[in-house]
């Protein structure tokens, strides 16, 4: 039968796992995949590792790849794409998603999410509770957004950057954005008010570069 895995049971699986209502899934059935060793069931639902879920999938099943950890997200999105499983992108029935927004396979948007317009999203974007992404934004490939994370408008942020918990970051300029860059890590309850280079790690108010003693 036509299947929505849904790839990780962990913390984050089990958030998104009750995110899919029947609008979501459309008759297909919600499961767990996960490669780890343990329980036949979570929450109710049947948890299968990813060779079993290919092989009970029917052609119409998808994944969704509901892991933090954004470079496990790659591995796994690339592990779907040489079995020629679909990744979907799932959004909770209560997010609001405004006019011009374009959002790549296998984003998830948890419950209270808010995109607001002209905004592109690369794939496997996490946005979780509570967070929004504002006018002009441009989020690249599996992006991770912690709750409440607070992205006001023209901000880009590159592949596979963290912006932890209830951080702020404030709005760039036309032609001028404040820019993320690939892999940078954003602290909790960090302000950010200026770009943050590359696989930097920035805290504080105003977020500053982490210095490690
Ligand atoms: N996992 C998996 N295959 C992998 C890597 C991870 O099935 O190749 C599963 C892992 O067994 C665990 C989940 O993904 O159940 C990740 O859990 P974690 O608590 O690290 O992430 P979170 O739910 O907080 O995003």
């Amino acid at each position: 039968m036509n299947l929505l895995g849904v790839y990780g049971a962990a913390g984050f699986g089990r958030e998104v796992m009750g995110m899919l209502d029947p609008t979501v899934l459309q008759g297909r059935k919600a499961v767990f995949i996960d490669d780890a060793d343990g329980p036949a069931a979570v929450n109710g639902r049947e948890c299968m590792k990813f060779d079993e879920f290919v092989a009970k999938a029917a052609s119409g099943s998808t994944v969704t790849i509901a892991i933090a950890d954004s470079a496990i997200r790659q591995k796994l999105a690339d592990k779907c794409a040489a079995f020629d499983m679909r990744c979907e992108a799932v959004r909770a029935a209560n997010t609001v998603v405004m006019d011009n927004v374009e959002m790549g396979d296998g984003a998830i948007l948890c419950p209270f999410a808010t995109l607001t317009s002209n905004i592109t999203i690369g794939r496997h974007f996490h946005a979780n509770i509570y967070s929004y992404v504002a006018h002009d934004c441009v989020i690249g490939d599996f992006v991770t957004f912690a709750p409440a994370v607070k992205c006001n408008g023209n901000v880009h942020i590159m592949d596979h950057a963290y912006i932890g918990s209830g951080a702020i970051i404030r709005q760039g300029a036309p032609g001028k954005p404040l820019v993320i860059g690939r892999g940078a890590v954003v602290g909790m309850g960090a302000v950010v008010t200026k770009d943050v280079p590359a696989g930097a790690t920035v805290v504080g108010n105003p977020a500053r570069p982490l210095e490690r003693r």
